[in-house]
């Protein structure tokens, strides 16, 4: 079969079966582009050609795992995020759009600080802590994860784009290690909520359970870092997570009972409040025992 004709029945399949047909054509072409090294748009050009028993077979597999619901992501095994590649497969979460707005708002809360400490909490595939890193070749960033198989694509980013600046730390951000008193603390933790858990579509279900799953009502990590980070800031240290689209109003609440100041909201190019952040005072009572973690 040409590559054309391999090309044209994956598609006529995937439009048939697919649960979203409008981001079939972008799909699959990437997987096009994976087995045979071009897209659709050179198909007139290159598509004559016959493949190859073991590129027919490849194309295929990835086809079928495509339409079983494996995210394209995983099958790609490399995404893009903020203009830089990460590696993602199973067991890790892939970057997305959305968590852009995390890292400009991390970026902002650093602006005029030289030589910043920050800490990524969750990290994943590091996304965060990496982009932010790439802007801010001065900085020092810890990368918290603890998922081991997540831990392992952290390790392989920060070796794939050159982060010198990232330490990938394998704990749990809950009882995390000592790290020197920090100027930023950013965070996209899991916060779905357990209603929601089962009404994700299939690809998303692909996804580590652990880096979805927020608790009963999606905030249990909105609950419990603010307070166990508050000490590790330093005064006038800025604290910034992700949220979903409809908790930004109740985390700016818990940031401000947490005792953050000019607690504020970034928002994502759909126009959804995504990210609430907040500073230690200047004043705080714990500035006492942040200096006696340094
Ligand atoms: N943004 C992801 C989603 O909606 C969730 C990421 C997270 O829980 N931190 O699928």
């Amino acid at each position: 079969m040409t590559i054309s004709q391999l090309y044209q029945t994956a598609y006529q399949a995937v439009l048939q079966n697919a649960q979203e047909p409008g981001s079939c054509a972008f799909d699959l072409s990437c997987l096009l582009e994976q087995v045979f090294g071009f897209d659709r748009f050179h198909l007139p050009s290159y598509g004559g050609q016959e493949a190859s028993p073991a590129q027919e077979e490849q194309f295929q597999t990835l086809c079928a795992r495509y339409l079983s619901g494996e995210p394209l992501q995983y099958l790609l095994g490399e995404w893009e995020f903020f203009g830089l590649p990460f590696a993602v497969g199973e067991g890790v979460l892939i970057p997305r759009p959305d968590t852009e707005t995390l890292v400009e708002t991390g970026l902002s809360l650093l602006h005029g600080i030289p030589g910043p400490t920050v800490a990524d909490l969750c990290a994943g595939s590091g996304c965060v802590g990496i982009a932010l890193a790439s802007q801010r070749p001065d900085a020092a960033v810890y990368a918290l994860e603890r998922s081991e198989q997540a831990f392992s694509y952290l390790q392989t980013n920060i070796e794939k784009n050159h982060a010198q600046g990232v330490q990938a730390l394998l704990c749990d951000v809950l009882s995390p290690p000592a790290l020197p008193p920090l100027d930023l603390v950013v965070s996209n933790p899991p916060y779905i909520p357990r209603c929601e858990m089962e009404t994700l579509q299939p690809q998303v279900r692909h996804e580590p359970w652990m880096a979805l799953f927020g608790g009963e009502d999606g905030y249990d990590f909105y609950r419990l870092l603010p307070a166990l980070y508050l000490p590790r800031l330093k005064p006038g240290g800025a604290i910034a997570f992700e949220v979903g689209y409809n908790q930004a109003e109740q985390v700016s609440g818990l940031l401000t009972a947490a005792e953050y100041t000019g607690v504020g909201t970034g928002h994502d190019l759909a126009g959804i409040a995504r990210v609430v952040y907040g500073r230690k005072p200047l004043d705080s009572p714990t500035s006492a025992r942040t200096k006696s973690h340094a």
